[in-house]
């Protein structure tokens, strides 16, 4: 019997796919024997962060049998939402949904109830490291002085890049005068990327910096209610339909893709089999080699893992005895020279009804430069903000610090391209290999932020399911 080809189906429906298996493997019943032998084939997601819960609940919610195994003792990953005594939430990994048009995260927002408010850019105070705040007026001059720089630095003259900065520009100019976050960082590449020399006469660049220059549907959204609500959401949503074993506290340590079927090992000896499985093991985790895939993945994934890099991009949260500060909804703070960066503290009693004493800060570090110690962290900003309202300042509560760089599955806050880098390296790392597919923010090609897992992990349920059945059918042509 000739196997039927599997259907074309243009949005890569999972429900279209798993009809067509079900179906095919109804009529080839007798012709192949199932790899476990089992009716209906049972997926493993690896990791239970947004990639791995949003495939987990489309191929539940469309009748296949999922176990998600997850090395943390709670879902999520990179989404790590705190609830304070009072009720307010604060995020130690994504916070923000960054644009609303056509961003899945916005339109789910309603759905899995999450609370989002506007980043307003526009009721901000700016201060100096010395505490002084800066009269919005002073501006003027400074982005006057920062056009004279643009000018000095010639940059028109390029050729190679046609009307492009490069990262090098981008790093001379701050050097030159006002150095930002995003030198330390991979924000420079995407910056180099976004901003033309042309924009030189409209003080782009410089606004761009501050942030203030984004239109309403490109602009970020702050997510007031806890980020977690999305998280917990997609995986009630898939325990709901009695189809998801989940194993949290799980450490997978190998995963074997040899044979016709998928069995991985679990730290503390435990092993699961599966017909197929959707691996979401973050960028920084591939690269160290903590998890051992047999047989070796190919030589150009490899290549594309390792010429990715992850921004390190740390939070420091201080909730303090009272507010003592203005109502700003953040506050930029121009170059610090300890951390080599420019400052945005946000306050989240700006957004949130309930009165909460709480300042956010996110710190950004290249690979191999962390913020010191926990301790001269937390006192390196108390000690500004007591410069800035020294006659107001109230004692810290308790804070928090976190260290994503060496969160042993993280490893990393977030992929980005460094030079010589493509989009090619996130598709060739997304690339399937047999029953073992890839998902993740760093295997979208628009890699780094949620919107990235949440499409990354919706493609990858519907490519299990097509790699299954290309298996049947290699069998039954047999
Ligand atoms: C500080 C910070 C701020 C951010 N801010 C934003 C923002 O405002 N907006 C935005 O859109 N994005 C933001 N991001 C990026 C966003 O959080 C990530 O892109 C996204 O959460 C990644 O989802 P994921 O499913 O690809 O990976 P993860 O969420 O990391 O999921 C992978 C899962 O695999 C698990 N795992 C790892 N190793 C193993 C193992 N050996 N065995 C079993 N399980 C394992 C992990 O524990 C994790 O749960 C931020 C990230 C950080 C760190």
């Amino acid at each position: 019997m000739l196997p039927e080809e599997i259907p074309k189906i243009s949005n890569k429906s999972v429900k279209d796919l798993i009809h067509f298996y079900m179906h095919l493997k109804h009529k080839q019943h007798h012709a192949i024997e199932a790899p476990s032998n089992k009716d209906e084939p049972t997926i493993l997601i690896i990791g239970a962060g947004l990639s791995g819960l949003t495939a987990a609940k489309e191929l539940t919610t469309h009748g296949l049998n999922v176990i998600l195994v997850e090395a943390r003792e709670r879902v999520g990953g990179r989404i790590h939402s705190v609830k304070l005594p009072n009720g307010a939430y604060i995020e130690l990994g994504a916070q923000f949904v960054h644009g609303i048009k056509n961003n899945p995260l916005y339109s789910m927002s309603e759905k899995y109830h999450l609370e989002v408010k506007p980043y307003v850019r526009s009721d901000w105070g700016i201060f100096d490291m010395e505490g002084n705040e800066i009269n919005k007026n002073d501006l003027n001059a400074l982005v006057s002085e920062y056009k004279d720089v643009i000018k000095s630095l010639n940059l028109t003259r390029r050729s190679d890049n046609k009307d492009r900065f490069t990262v090098e520009d981008l790093k001379e100019l701050d050097l030159k005068l006002l150095k930002h976050k995003a030198i330390e960082s991979g924000d420079l590449h995407s910056l180099a990327k976004m901003i033309t020399i042309k924009e030189l006469n409209e003080e782009k660049l410089f606004y761009y910096k501050l942030g203030l220059n984004k239109k309403e549907s490109e602009s970020n959204y702050v997510v007031v209610n806890g980020y977690n609500k999305l998280v917990e959401g997609l995986h009630q949503e898939a325990k709901a339909t009695g189809r998801l074993q989940t194993f949290l506290s799980s450490e997978v340590e190998k995963i074997n893709h040899a044979h016709e079927e998928i069995v991985v090992h679990i730290k503390g000896g435990e092993v699961i089999h599966a017909d197929a499985a959707i691996c979401t093991l973050p960028l920084g985790v591939l690269q160290s080699g903590s998890v051992i895939f047999e047989p070796l993945l190919s030589e150009s994934k490899i290549k594309a893992i390792n010429t990715l890099k992850n921004v390190v991009h740390n939070k420091v949260v201080l909730e303090f005895e009272e507010v003592f500060w203005d109502n700003y909804s953040h506050f930029v703070v121009l170059y610090d020279p300890t951390l080599e960066a420019w400052l945005d503290i946000i306050n989240l009693q700006y957004f949130s009804e309930l009165k909460t004493p709480v300042l956010v800060t996110s710190v950004y570090a290249g690979p191999d430069k962390k913020i010191a110690k926990d301790k001269y962290a937390i006192n390196h900003f108390v000690n500004l903000l007591k410069r800035m309202y020294p006659d107001t300042f109230r004692p810290l509560r308790k804070s928090w610090i976190t260290h994503w760089e060496d969160d042993p599955f993280a490893m990393g806050s977030y992929s980005y391209h460094p030079e010589g880098s493509t989009l090619d390296d996130n598709s060739a790392i997304a690339k399937p290999v047999g029953r073992l597919v890839f998902a993740g923010e760093h295997t979208n090609r628009s890699p780094s932020n949620l919107q990235a897992a949440y499409l990354s992990g919706f493609e990858s349920a519907a490519q299990v399911v097509e790699q299954l059945l290309h298996i049947y059918q290699a069998v039954a042509r047999k």
